[in-house]
């Protein structure tokens, strides 16, 4: 039980360092700190400017059980079979499909770099070719020859992949997830307080309610999709120059209007 409810706080570093905080003691003693390997990078240099979690992250997060292999003063994720280091999804020396390993984010996984650029936008089309090589990599008919553990990594690892696949392919999603990889949670059932936005709301749904035909429905699809990408740019201006409060306030925007052309398509 206390491993699932660190597990579901793993994705959030405030309630992690919350949980953390509270619990030092009893985690030292009681926790296996394998269960861990899930932790994010980004949250994992957030966290460590607490001297306490610092402490339990080196003494206990990096090490062989975790997946590490040492060399001089650092470590190195190593392949679980032939410890080749920098293994990826599955090894590039001997092929053994590896554990998936959270804080490898979604961007990686497409080869895109994150950690250096911190962009939101991504050029179409760069997604899909890695998308259907990861999954060739790891489809069934491919591994079912491996071990049984193996096989239950190519599953997880797949799942993974299609979880990152449908995240970044959408903007949305995709921004909802950047605000997350800096830390910030984004709440999708905020009530709307702003007035111009609520107006706005209001008359968007007069306009869905009334509108007869398919013409209609269209006109106001169109309109929403023009909204939605000025939305997204101001995201990812507001995003980029980490001006998150704008950042979340687009989110607001672009979650509504993606609500209303769900609508509109279950009344087409
Ligand atoms: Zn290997």
């Amino acid at each position: 039980m206390w491993r699932n409810q660190l597990r579901t706080t793993l994705f959030n570093p405030k309630t992690l360092a919350q949980l953390l905080d509270k619990n030092i003691a009893q985690l030292q003693n009681q926790t296996n700190f394998s269960t861990l390997r899930g932790f994010n990078t980004n949250q994992r240099t957030r966290v460590s400017r607490n001297p306490q979690i610092q402490l339990i992250w080196s003494s206990e997060f990096l090490g062989e059980s975790f997946g590490f292999c040492s060399s001089g003063s650092s470590s190195t994720r190593c392949c679980w079979n032939c410890k080749n280091q920098g293994p990826f999804l599955s090894c590039q020396s001997c092929g053994s499909v590896q554990p998936v390993d959270h804080s490898i984010d979604y961007f990686t996984i497409f080869g895109l770099s994150y950690d250096r650029d911190r962009k939101f936008d991504i050029e179409d089309g760069s997604l899909e070719g890695k998308y259907k090589d990861w999954q060739k990599k790891l489809h069934p008919d491919l591994v079912h020859t491996k071990s049984e553990e193996e096989r239950e990594y190519a599953a997880e690892q797949s799942a993974r992949v299609i979880d990152a696949y449908g995240t970044l392919r959408k903007p949305l999603s995709r921004a909802i997830y950047i605000m997350r990889l800096e830390g910030v949670e984004v709440d999708e059932e905020q009530t709307v307080s702003e007035p111009e936005l609520l107006g706005e709301i209001m008359e968007i749904r007069e306009a869905v309610e009334e509108a007869t035909d398919s013409q209609a429905l269209n006109q106001i699809q169109s309109q929403m999709e023009e909204k939605l990408r000025r939305w997204y740019e101001l995201f990812a201006n507001a995003f980029e120059s980490r001006r998150y409060d704008e950042a979340l306030k687009s989110i607001q925007r672009m979650t509504y209007y993606h609500r209303v052309k769900e609508e509109i398509v279950k009344k087409l």
